[in-house]
């Protein structure tokens, strides 16, 4: 028998029901009227879950925010000029299927790859900027990804403004393997150059930061910075956990994890990051005032 002989297109009318939503749909309703936070359990309006950044009115709960949402909430409104917007990667590993994929996260997204890059201003203030966007390859860095972040910094190296980054990233992207890899040296040599010529840079790391991501330009902020409760890890849990055959604390790759053990300089609501990161902007001018 052939698979499709096991459906029928003609079902018998079925009488109608009042429809009762489940624990499921009630979680899972991006674009209704209500939203159900994940952590409270509360629900709200998404009009004003939407007004307050995203950030949960009950408990200040993180949602995800994509990299369009990321620019209207961050950079004045107009300024934003994206950079390098068509650079689309091959597939220099013949990976199977790997166009495809990359194929369907275009038309899923809406973006050509897992990063935005561009000039903008915050308060006036001009900065290049970089969005890496988890909705795109779960954000993963392949060559595309490290050479428009790499780009961007030399814009900013170029243009004598601060470098911004929000990073979300699942790590490494494997399709491109080793090419992949050599992306963190890639970044991490720009943003040294970019260091040595005066540059400022602020790393943003968002829910999640992972992998070779989080191992290289993510962590090597003059401010490092990230959104409460972001999970910032580069090997997984129980991959240490084998490997040291120690059981992790509960809070273990968290954001607020690493602020106690110095890893990160602080963490910042995104409520507050607009007039936080205003203030760093405007230190590092001249005559610049620390208002924190
Ligand atoms: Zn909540």
């Amino acid at each position: 028998m052939a698979l499709k002989d096991l459906f029928t297109k003609n079902h018998p009318k079925k009488k109608k029901y009042a429809t009762i939503p489940t624990e499921t749909a009630k979680n899972d309703v991006p674009e209704g009227i209500m939203t159900k936070c994940p952590s409270c359990k509360k629900i709200m309006y998404t009009k004003e879950l939407t007004k307050n950044l995203k950030v949960c009115l009950h408990c200040g709960f993180h949602f995800q925010m994509n990299s369009r949402e990321r620019i209207d909430s961050f950079i004045d409104e107009g300024s934003f000029e994206e950079i390098n917007e068509n650079m689309m990667s091959k597939n220099p590993l013949n990976f199977p299927d790997y166009l495809e994929k990359l194929e369907k996260d275009r038309l899923k997204s809406n973006l050509n790859e897992a990063v935005v890059t561009g000039i903008g201003s915050v308060n006036g203030n001009k900065i290049v900027l970089a969005i890496m966007d988890a909705s795109f390859r779960m954000g993963s860095m392949g060559s595309v990804v490290g050479e428009k972040i790499t780009l961007a910094i030399e814009k900013a190296d170029e243009l004598s403004v601060p470098f911004i980054i929000f990073t979300a990233s699942g790590g490494a992207r494997m399709q491109e393997g080793a090419l992949s890899l050599m992306q963190m040296a890639k970044t991490s040599v720009a943003l040294k150059r970019f260091s040595e010529h005066g540059g400022l840079y602020i790393s943003i790391m968002t829910h999640p930061t992972t992998g070779g991501v989080s191992a290289s330009f993510a962590s090597l902020g003059d401010f490092n910075f990230a959104e409460p409760g972001a999970l910032i890890a580069f090997a997984g849990r129980r991959v240490i956990e084998q490997s040291i055959r120690e059981e992790l604390p509960e809070d273990f790759q968290t954001a607020e994890f690493l602020l106690k053990h110095g890893q990160l300089d602080a963490i910042i609501s995104r409520v507050d990051l607009v007039e936080k990161i205003t203030n760093i902007l405007e230190i590092h001018q001249p005559g610049g005032e620390l208002a924190w």
